[in-house]
């Protein structure tokens, strides 16, 4: 399978978050579960102007899980899940996040304030995950995609299964090192704090379960 390149730009902005903005590493939890909360709100609104498709309030969620064994930390939705073509378009360059493609680098580089009020996007799972596996099937789709990354280099994108539409996101988290702690990342009651500081406005329910197998 051919390896994608991310694009230079992404590349050089990827690499300083990673290495300048540590301080605040936990806000990559506040993105994922804001980007699953814009996902739930799309498919709820093609709901409302599509009679085929019917919102049931309870089928929607957000779910973090765990897993200490694996170091993986998990972020799944229910939500309207990603063509390949937008796998590529949306993860395959960071300047497509919204917030982050209006500040300049040297804005970045003394960032500390502006990561702690701005949409930092997807990337920044990067700060806390050495490796990333999207899977996700879109609305109407009978295919379901895996994208996967384990650092700036680039990123894979192949077919896999999946039955239920939306979007699992698998964070294998870093190990630690003298510098830094990851292993607060796969500690539920962390989790919990991180999701109730960033995410309490949400409006669809974040269930959590930690596998400690
Ligand atoms: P932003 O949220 O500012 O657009 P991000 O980097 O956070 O930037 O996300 C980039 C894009 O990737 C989103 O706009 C969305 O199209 C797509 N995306 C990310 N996470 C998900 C998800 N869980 N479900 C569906 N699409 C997603
Ligand atoms: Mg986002």
């Amino acid at each position: 399978m051919a390896k994608m390149q991310f694009k230079a730009e992404s590349k050089r902005l990827l690499d300083m978050m990673i290495n300048s903005i540590y301080s605040q590493k936990e806000i990559f939890l506040r993105e994922l579960i804001s980007n699953a909360s814009d996902a739930i709100d799309k498919i709820y609104y093609k709901a409302l102007t599509d009679d085929s498709l019917s919102f049931d309030q309870s089928s929607y969620y957000i779910k973090v899980s765990a897993d200490k064994e694996k170091r993986t930390l998990t972020i799944a939705d229910t939500g309207i899940g990603m063509t390949k073509e937008e796998l590529e378009n949306n993860l395959g360059t960071i300047a497509q996040s919204g917030s982050l493609a209006f500040k300049s680098e040297n804005e970045l580089k003394d960032g500390h304030d502006i990561i702690g009020q701005f949409g930092v996007g997807f990337y920044s799972a990067f700060m806390v995950a050495d490796a990333i596996t999207v899977t996700t099937k879109t609305i109407g789709a009978s295919e379901a995609y895996r994208w996967h990354s384990d650092g700036a280099d680039g990123y894979t994108i192949e077919p896999c299964e999946k039955e239920e539409v939306g979007t699992e996101i698998i964070l294998s988290i870093k190990q630690n090192t003298e510098e830094d702690s990851y292993d607060e990342f796969l500690e539920e009651y962390r989790l919990k704090a991180i999701i109730k500081k960033y995410s309490d406005f949400i409006r669809y329910p974040i269930k959590m379960d930690s596998t400690v197998s």
